[in-house]
């Protein structure tokens, strides 16, 4: 039930992973029912399904609207599950309380848009309904923020994040690329709030939901939301990226959850003395990079005093294919070493500028 998400917030050691999962859209009273059905019967307890559809293009299924709720109700007759719907409007939210849906979820189009999302968060105020949030199509942190604020201030204490990934331009391989920065910053701000990650909207192809999923595990989320169809070529939207329910079951017996503590001391402590040893590694690096800041300046003034140009593109060429090179015989990567010697020298080109103009 999703109240095991907001309880397992407070745990130190999560066990397995909180999984929310369902078509993309209910389609027709069958592949509801024998979707839930094959879900239910593989332990899954709290069921998606997009009711109102927001496509990108119109003229392609946009969801059958309304007319599915009285199915959902139907089916959480046959079934002891929680259902989850996606609100983009005020009549949505009303809609889908009145229908007793349990969870509401704003997608990632209407997380772009502050005047949906108040008009959401107005449609709740007084309600009770756990609430579930999306990242924003493109990769803005404090739409996301906004969005949480937004819907807390209306009084709903049951807040959850959505990591789906965000709008890219020539990423081959994700439909919306995962940068999980984005949501590792949320969680910095919003540390009491559980995190989810749909692995189905970031892949876009099924093939892809295992590896997307563990990740999110490896980084500790609280849970997944993922779109599975009792048969996912059929699909009516999102057809390439949904698990049957056998699928999706036999993929989450794979994936390993990892703990973030031990409640065991000893390993606790080694872990932590390891920790140490990466702040002292850490410190070291900052020295290095504070002497040759030094040495950056020196030669500024030296410049300065003899009338030198601040770049010289034959020294900086030198620099940026040496740096990489002595970073691969320490099997360091070297295209890391590089990104970090072209923010180390726009630095130096900075102070040095600074320096001739003083
Ligand atoms: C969905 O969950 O089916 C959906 C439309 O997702 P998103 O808002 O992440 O695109
Ligand atoms: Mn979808």
């Amino acid at each position: 039930m999703i109240s095991d998400l907001f309880q397992a917030k407070q745990k130190t050691t999560p066990t397995k992973p909180f999984v929310i999962a369902g078509p993309c859209s209910v389609e027709t009273p069958e592949q509801l029912h024998e979707t839930v059905s094959a879900l239910y019967d593989r332990g899954i307890r709290v069921i998606r399904g997009g009711v109102w559809k927001p496509r990108t293009r119109p003229g392609s299924f946009e969801g059958v609207g309304a007319i599915a709720l009285p199915w959902i109700q139907e089916v959480k007759l046959a079934f002891p599950i929680q259902f989850a719907v996606e609100v983009a409007t005020a009549y949505h939210v009303e809609e889908a309380l009145k229908a007793g849906i349990d969870i509401l979820w704003i997608g990632a189009r209407s997380t772009v848009n502050p005047f949906t999302v108040q008009e959401i968060a107005e449609s709740l105020r007084g309600e009770e309904v756990p609430v579930l949030i999306k990242n924003p199509v493109n990769p803005d942190l404090s739409l996301w923020v906004g969005a949480v604020e937004r819907i807390q201030r209306a009084g709903i204490s049951q807040v959850a994040a959505v990591h789906r990934g965000f709008s890219n331009f020539r990423d081959k391989i994700h439909r919306n690329s995962p940068l999980w920065q984005i949501p590792i910053d949320f969680r910095t701000i919003f540390p009491e709030i559980p995190m989810l990650c749909d692995p189905s909207h970031i892949s876009g192809k099924r093939d892809l939901v295992p590896n997307i999923s563990q990740k999110a595990l490896d980084l500790s989320f609280d849970g997944l939301l993922i779109e599975s169809h009792i048969n996912p070529d059929q699909a009516w939207s999102d057809a390439a990226q949904q698990l049957t329910p056998e699928d999706l079951a036999a993929m989450l017996n794979q994936l390993k959850s990892r703990k973030v503590h031990f409640e065991g001391e000893e390993k606790q402590l080694k872990l932590d003395e390891i920790r140490t040893q990466i702040d002292q590694a850490d410190h070291d690096l900052l020295e290095a990079i504070h002497r040759r800041m030094i040495l950056v300046e020196k030669i500024g003034e030296f410049k300065k005093l003899n009338n030198v140009a601040v770049l010289d593109m034959d020294r900086w060429k030198t620099i940026l294919e040496s740096r990489p090179q002595w970073a691969s015989e320490l099997s360091l990567n070297p295209s890391m070493i590089e990104e970090m010697f072209v923010l180390i020298h726009q630095e130096s080109i900075k102070k040095q500028t600074e320096i001739l103009d003083k």
